[in-house]
């Protein structure tokens, strides 16, 4: 995006955006949680007293949060992993990575498991404190990001210092912001959000127990695959460094908040409708339930490994074949097989089915449990057509030869 060339009016409407979104996203997590755990998930209009309800944060759970954060830091910077490095920048280097985000994953839910086994923590601490925890993530973040708006402008490119102080706090003031060798954007991409969505997945069905006696076989699947889904970010995690959030996306208030608040707190709203709601489905409905989100999971990893190990092995057989692709005159390959040869995003698609499973155990009576993938879809619809641009800007009319073969954007024969 060239900064310098927006006129004023269209600078004073990105920037009255900005600050909207600063107001409204927070907000909306605020909303939705309060509806889940006082409407039973209703769309209900806002009120005063709706909004009484947002809790204030305790010294506890300020501490709590930065802890968690730090201890995942901790755990990142220090647990051994391999040493691997991503795509080439612009200027021709590549940053290093160390990953180890399965062992601070697994760490940290044993350590978890003991805490609640010793009794030093209920299973249910992270439901019981939901409210003031969000409140605090929100905060906690929000300032943050004003650190890191400032600290990330000195490892700035000039292009990014074009960028004003809204900007450079919200969309990111530099893309690959580091502390010594420690990245923060690959640092926060799933190491505290991710790890912690799965501590409240299990908060909240430990919660369910308490209150019904048992875990409802719906409310197993929705974890069970929602923590599949962590786990095999982090079996996978080398392929996170071609992705576009890696290679491309500023990191600022965005993708941190995204990351650290977002995800945890919304990303459970399915089970934590469940709490509440621990009637049996049939067996038929679970059974699709289960089909659906392995067809989406199966869809979702064999795409992304396909293009990942494309770009690093081109001669490594797909689908039982030797890989079809166009050579670009830039010097990069677009991957004509597999999933990439029946549509230009099929890994959003599986991303997406896995979203509509994750959701289908919550019925049909409320409209919020499907937030998710309602959202989801927008998100990823937006996200396509911007890969679109920047593909079509990289590749010229080798994206154009690239799009006459594969004609569709997500779903294939339909979108
Ligand atoms: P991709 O991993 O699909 O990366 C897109 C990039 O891949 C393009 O910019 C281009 O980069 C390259 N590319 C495009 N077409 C081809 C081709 N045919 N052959 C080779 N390379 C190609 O996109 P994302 O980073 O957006 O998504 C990665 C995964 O993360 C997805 O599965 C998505 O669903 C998931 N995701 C999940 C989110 C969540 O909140 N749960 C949020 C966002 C994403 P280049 O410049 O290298 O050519």
């Amino acid at each position: 995006m060239d900064v310098a060339s927006f006129s004023a009016r269209k600078r004073a409407a990105f920037d009255a955006g900005f600050a909207l979104m600063l107001v409204a996203l927070p907000g909306l997590t605020f909303y939705l949680q309060i509806a889940f755990l006082h409407h039973d998930a209703a769309l209900v209009l806002p009120d005063a007293a709706f909004w009484s309800r947002v809790a204030l944060p305790g010294a506890d759970t300020l501490a709590l949060f930065a802890g968690w954060v730090g201890f995942q830091a901790v755990l990142a910077a220090t647990l051994p992993g391999r040493r691997v490095h991503g795509v080439p920048l612009p200027d021709g280097t590549a940053l290093a990575y160390r990953l180890n985000g399965l062992l601070a994953f697994g760490l940290t839910l044993a350590l978890a498991a003991l805490a609640v086994a010793a009794g030093a923590l209920p299973a249910t601490f992270l439901y019981d404190r939901l409210p003031e925890l969000l409140t605090t993530a929100n905060l906690l973040v929000l300032v943050a990001c004003v650190w890191l708006a400032v600290f990330a402008r000195r490892q700035a490119t000039p292009e990014e210092r074009e960028r004003n102080w809204l900007e450079a706090y919200v969309v990111g003031a530099c893309r690959n912001p580091r502390v010594g060798g420690f990245d923060l954007k690959f640092f926060c991409e799933a190491r505290p959000g991710m790890i912690l969505w799965v501590l409240v997945d299990l908060s909240l069905a430990a919660k369910q127990a308490s209150l019904h006696g048992s875990v409802s076989p719906a409310m197993a699947v929705v974890c069970f695959f929602q923590i599949l889904y962590v786990a095999d970010y982090f079996w996978f995690e080398d392929a996170i460094l071609t992705t576009w959030d890696i290679k491309h996306e500023p990191f600022g208030f965005m993708l941190g908040w995204g990351c650290l608040v977002w995800v945890p707190f919304t990303y459970s709203l399915q089970p934590l409708y469940l709490v509440s709601h621990p009637e049996p489905l049939p067996v038929w409905t679970l059974a699709g339930v289960v089909a659906l989100n392995l067809a989406g999971f199966w869809i979702f990893r064999s795409s992304n490994l396909q293009k990942h190990r494309f770009r690093s092995d081109p001669k490594r057989e797909i689908w039982g074949d030797k890989p079809d692709y166009i050579k670009t005159e830039s010097g990069g390959r677009l991957l004509l097989s597999g999933w990439w040869g029946l549509s230009r995003h099929a890994n959003y698609l599986g991303d997406w089915l896995m979203g509509v499973a994750w959701s289908l155990p919550c019925g049909f009576a409320r409209l919020l449990p499907w937030f998710y993938p309602i959202y989801f879809a927008v998100l990823l619809v937006h996200r396509e057509r911007r890969d679109a641009r920047h593909c079509a800007r990289k590749y010229g009319t080798d994206w154009d030869a690239y799009v006459a073969r594969v004609r569709w954007r997500i779903v294939p024969g339909l979108y």
